[in-house]
């Protein structure tokens, strides 16, 4: 293929994304994705939730005429609300999975044949299907998707067997569509596990990372847990979010409390009817109830974009499942919080539920299974118990490099000062100076024992005690030796290098510190204990969206409003968009998110032709709803 072709190709994706979906630009990793699957190439792409990943495999399927893309989608309610997007948007798209009568699921079957569709979401149980692989046959399947590709492997946290089908299933097909998976949070193990159980070939691989720059993230250790919810929430009336709670017991609780408290609150877990559960799903999505009390089973696939926080009320069993289910706040871009209530005994729990949880079960014991399931709940008690910055645990987690100071959690917020750390530098970079002159190199944790005078034994056999920098810091706590150590090196000040393991090495830059005596600060984390209020309900009890209702809760991100002009006419086109989904029987969010409605604040578009500059205004958004927002826009502010 050609450059002009390629060229002309990126302007098709790009007309496409205008046209259909309303927005300007690719966010990073799309574009990339789109490419590799138009030139037929396999995909395994690792990006964050919210990132936009539906896109990268819908606008090749809007490309590739005369083809059927299917996506094989672990839950019912996700390939609901992925099909009504699409539709607004004017794509044919439907499902198939068992919530469709057998009627529906013959006729829209029968539409897939004749070729109605662009898009075809299906379960994975179905593929196996005698009538499902007539379809497949029959019709040209250019591109097979696999969305939460992480289902497939019992090391992620949401195995799914019928996920160990598809590669069966694609392998069956007179012609081999490209194959692209697509998942938000997998570990090393996890990827590797996703490319072999699907047979990728040479996929392009991509991970975009996974930092959400919108997400807060706080760890809290109330002394009362009760008090502490009723205090946050208090303040966030109108705003949607959602508790996790580790189980049915503690979510009925909460529920109560909630209640008894007048919050707009639901619950789901799978101790309830089926009705009940789909229908407390839906008052959270249509925004009829602004809080969902949850266990971990609802959400995977909950795609409501405007989810302002996740608070969990006790700690989840491993920092995937913290991460992915703390992701589903803020998918729409929008600041939102996600805070940890810890205490010691949710450790106890989780242990419990590891090692005896399985007993009663049918499935036979896995010894390798609880001792992996172990590490993973070693590594988010970590997460909830350290006192390094909140981001770069989770980063680190997933194999990312991330600065030891993100500025926006409850680490970095309220513990951290600047403090100059020109001198101990210095200290630490000569250290390492003198090491190379012996024509050494050692790791990090062996340069702090040096610096701190350690007469280990190692130390003293290999005469290291006699360096002149051997114990020069000696008074100085060795954590606090380590953060500025990784410090120096995320700068750039030294680096790791890594062979048979990794060891600190000098950079072109240690001369800065060593001979040009650069001062150098960095924020460092002395241990302040958080103070704690008794919950009182505040007598205006609905968020006003006034900056003084919320004057006195630095700790975390109540959304900023810009005017009262401009909060009046986002409450009205709430109001709206409310109108609109109730009379389309939609979720609220599948008509516009709320950043649109604040990209129209921002805008303040008059006319159809401005409507279409608002970020998720496509050709058939304009058409459809341009009017009404428009004359709302305009009556409101002639007013
Ligand atoms: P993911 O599956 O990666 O979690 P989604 O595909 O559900 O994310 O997209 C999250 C949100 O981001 C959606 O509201 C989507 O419309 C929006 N979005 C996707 N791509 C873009 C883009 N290029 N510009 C602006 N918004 C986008
Ligand atoms: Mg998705």
């Amino acid at each position: 293929m050609g450059v002009p072709s390629m060229d002309l190709q990126e302007t098709a994706s790009l007309r496409v994304l205008q046209e259909y979906f309303g927005y300007t630009e690719f966010r990073p990793g799309q574009e990339e994705v789109i490419s590799a699957i138009m030139e037929g190439r396999d995909v395994l792409a690792v990006m964050p939730t919210g990132a936009g990943k539906s896109l990268c495999y819908q606008i090749p399927s809007l490309l590739m005429e005369g083809s059927l893309s299917l996506v094989i989608s672990p839950l019912i309610s996700l390939m609901k609300d992925q099909v009504n997007a699409l539709t607004v948007s004017g794509i044919s798209a439907a499902f198939l999975n068992s919530s469709l009568s057998s009627a529906d699921y013959a006729a829209t079957l029968r539409r897939a044949l004749e070729g109605e569709y662009k898009i075809l979401y299906v379960a994975p149980e179905r593929l196996p299907r005698g009538d499902f692989l007539l379809l497949a046959n029959s019709r040209s399947i250019a591109l097979v998707v696999v969305d939460e590709a992480h289902c497939l492997s019992q090391w992620g946290h949401d195995f799914r067997p019928g996920y160990l089908g598809i590669a069966e299933f694609i392998a069956s097909l007179e012609k081999r569509p490209v194959t692209a998976a697509f998942t938000a949070t997998a570990t090393a193990l996890v990827r590797e596990d996703i490319q072999n159980l699907l047979h990728l070939r040479e996929p392009f691989t991509i991970c975009t990372g996974f930092d959400r720059k919108n997400l807060y993230f706080e760890v809290r250790r109330p002394k009362n847990k009760q008090n502490a919810l009723l205090n946050y929430l208090d303040k966030r009336k109108n705003l949607s979010g959602i508790v996790y709670c580790s189980t049915r017991k503690n979510v009925e609780e909460v529920w109560a409390l909630l209640r008894q408290n007048d919050f707009a609150v639901t619950r789901y877990h799978a101790g309830l009817e089926d009705r009940e559960r789909h229908e407390n799903q839906d008052d959270f999505l249509f925004d009829r109830k602004t809080i969902m009390v949850a266990t971990n089973a609802f959400g995977m696939g909950i795609d409501k974009s405007n989810v302002s926080f996740v608070i969990h009320y006790n700690m989840p069993k491993n920092i995937e499942s913290y991460y992915q289910e703390a992701g589903r706040a803020g998918r729409d871009g929008e600041v939102a919080d996600c805070i940890l209530f810890y205490s010691p005994q949710d450790v106890q729990i989780n242990r419990f539920l590891i090692t005896k949880g399985r007993e009663n079960d049918e499935v036979e014991r896995d010894e390798a299974l609880i001792e992996h399931n172990l590490e993973l709940l070693k590594h988010m008690t970590f997460y909830a118990t350290g006192t390094e910055c909140l981001r770069s645990r989770l980063l680190h987690y997933f194999g990312e490099a991330a600065p030891h100071y993100c500025g926006n959690c409850s680490v970095c917020n309220t513990l951290y000062t600047e403090e100059d750390i020109t001198e101990e530098a210095q200290k630490i970079v000569s250290c390492v100076y003198r090491i190379k002159q012996r024509g050494r190199s050692f790791g990090k944790a062996m340069i702090v024992n040096i610096l701190r005078g350690s007469k280990a034994e190692k130390i003293i056999s290999a005469g290291l005690d006699t360096l002149s920098t051997w114990g020069i810091m000696a008074d100085v706590d060795g954590h606090r030796i380590r953060s500025i150590l990784d410090y120096l090196c995320d700068e750039a000040y030294l680096k790791t290098e890594t062979g048979e393991y990794p060891v600190v090495v000098l950079t072109p830059r240690s001369e800065e510190i060593v001979f040009e005596k650069k001062k150098i600060t960095m924020m460092l984390a002395p241990e302040i204990p958080q103070a704690e209020k008794k919950y009182k309900p505040s007598k205006d009890a609905a968020f006003t969206g006034q900056p003084k209702a919320f004057a006195d809760v630095p700790e975390s991100n109540v959304p900023a409003v810009a005017t009262t002009d401009d909060e009046t006419l986002f409450e009205k086109l709430r109001e709206l968009r409310a109108r609109l989904a109730r009379e389309a029987g939609l979720p609220a969010y599948i008509i516009f998110s709320d950043a649109s409605l604040r990209d129209m604040c921002r805008k303040k578009p008059r006319n159809r032709v401005h409507f279409m500059e608002v970020a998720g205004v496509g050709t058939v958004k304009m058409e459809k709803y341009g009017e009404v927002f428009t004359d709302l826009i305009r009556n409101t502010l002639d007013r």
